[in-house]
């Protein structure tokens, strides 16, 4: 399990500082790394479009 972002990132950047284990990697659209990823949903409560999900 680990949060995935879809299509609909806009590229906004807001996600990746939230991140507390730096799984969040620029990209068109923004990318996470199933490795790192904790899954601790902070990055899907600063999405203004609603891209990130848990897969
Ligand atoms: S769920 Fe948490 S660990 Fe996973 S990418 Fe989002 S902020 Fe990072
Ligand atoms: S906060 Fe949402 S729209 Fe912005 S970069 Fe992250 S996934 Fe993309």
């Amino acid at each position: 399990m680990a949060h995935e972002i879809s299509d609909a990132c806009v590229g906004c950047g807001s996600c990746k500082p939230e991140c507390p284990v730096e799984a969040i990697s620029e990209g068109n659209p923004y990318v996470i790394d199933p490795d790192k990823c904790t899954d601790c949903g902070a990055c899907i409560a600063v999405c203004p479009v609603d891209a990130i999900s848990q897969k």
